[in-house]
């Protein structure tokens, strides 16, 4: 394979013709490439990989299945620790009543996820899992992350693998990319020291493929990560697909998004602030689609970013826009402000030039239902 180190048209022409570049490479074209290249190398790659055109994006709603958490994470303002007033765990009344309104605001999947809580084991997971199933066929659960599995597989001195199936039996439909954060031990032990580490992140994604459960993978940069650490996260998540079965989807998408800074312990005590701008996000956005040419779907995350930021990583090689998320309470907690309606999250797409297809979470395309109802609740 040829090194094209400091040669900046023999990268682009290299990353046209989907090789994997180098870490060294592909910061470089971070750091020395004009943006309007990038951007346009990253558009052709998306043209390439994404032939139909269309931004996609989803209606679900995120659910949380508990509050209580004893990882600690630093940038998060969403758990509880165990015995605090404000703890809870949502019950199957809750479940019904929210699974019935995302019905009705036209969604189709629970993003259902939760703290590390010290008592919940396998069973309270496939036990709820297997009644929503029963009672909703039609909802789709889109659960967990690999911090929470590897959580579960320690409380109940089980493989990756075992857990797994286990949930899948229940009814998980995929596996979130969620607690990716940088996957490097030295980003890790700073911001999220009681979550599994990145090697356990991989494997138990690579377990999910195994399995055929599809994933995403995710990266929250702009708070204590170097670039080069960016970088081999980009390499472990391509890496890990390339090792996916044939048949298996692996990672169907890619979601880089911007730590949220507001009253953050990180923030606080440490005195990080997300100091991420547009250029700098649309330049990994468009790097992300240069470096995973294994992974077909790269999303704009427009909840960190705002809407005119991920409008134009849409021209630099995102395709997709993710979900109106008709209920968000992670990353809302830390300060990102922007919401979407159906509606308006249409009315962005085609702003920004493209048509805007609805889709699940297999990536398949889905009708806007004729009756949906406008969410009138805030939460
Ligand atoms: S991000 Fe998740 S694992 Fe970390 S403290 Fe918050 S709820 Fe717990």
């Amino acid at each position: 394979m040829m090194n094209y180190m400091n040669d900046l048209n023999g990268l682009y022409e290299k990353a046209l013709n989907l090789e994997f570049l180098t870490a060294e490479e592909g910061l470089f074209l971070f750091k020395e490439a004009p943006l309007t290249n990038l951007m346009h190398v990253a558009d052709e790659l998306r043209k390439k990989q994404v032939p139909h055109g269309k931004v996609s994006w989803q209606i679900d709603r995120n659910v949380n299945t508990t509050n209580v958490c004893i990882a600690n994470c630093k940038f998060c303002n969403f758990y509880r620790i165990p015995g605090h007033a404000e703890a809870y765990i949502t019950t199957m009344d809750t479940y019904r009543e929210k699974i019935q309104e995302t019905l009705k605001w036209g969604g189709d999947q629970l993003l259902l996820q939760g703290g590390h809580h010290p008592d919940l084991g396998l069973k309270y997971y496939t036990d709820t899992f297997s009644a929503i199933k029963a009672e909703f066929p039609e909802i789709r659960l889109h659960t967990l992350g690999p911090p929470e599995v590897a959580h579960i597989a320690k409380l109940e001195k089980m493989t990756h693998h075992d857990v797994l199936s286990a949930l899948k039996a229940a009814g998980m439909d995929s596996l979130p990319g969620a607690g990716a954060e940088i996957l490097v031990d030295r980003v890790r032990r700073l911001v999220s020291n009681g979550k599994c580490g990145a090697q356990e992140w991989l494997d138990v994604m690579a377990a999910a493929h195994q399995l055929n459960i599809t994933s995403s993978a995710t990266m929250m940069f702009g708070h204590v990560e170097t670039l080069e650490e960016r970088f081999e996260h980009l390499i472990k998540i391509r890496e890990v697909q390339s090792r996916k079965p044939e048949t298996a989807n692996g990672f169907l998408a890619f979601i880089p998004w911007t730590f949220q800074d507001v009253d953050t312990l990180l923030t606080k005590i440490r005195g990080v602030q997300n100091l991420t701008t547009g250029e700098e996000y649309i330049r990994m956005i468009a790097i992300s689609r240069i470096m995973l040419p294994n992974i077909k779907n790269i999303q704009a995350s427009w909840l960190t970013v705002g809407k005119k930021v991920a409008q134009i990583c849409l021209h630099a090689g995102a395709n997709d826009f993710g979900s109106i998320m008709l209920e968000e309470n992670v990353v809302s907690a830390a300060g990102a402000p922007h919401r979407f309606t159906y509606k308006s999250m249409q009315d962005a797409i085609r702003e920004a030039g493209f048509e805007p297809q609805l889709r699940n979470q297999e990536y398949k395309w889905r009708e806007l239902p004729s009756d949906i109802e406008e969410q009138v609740i805030n939460y």
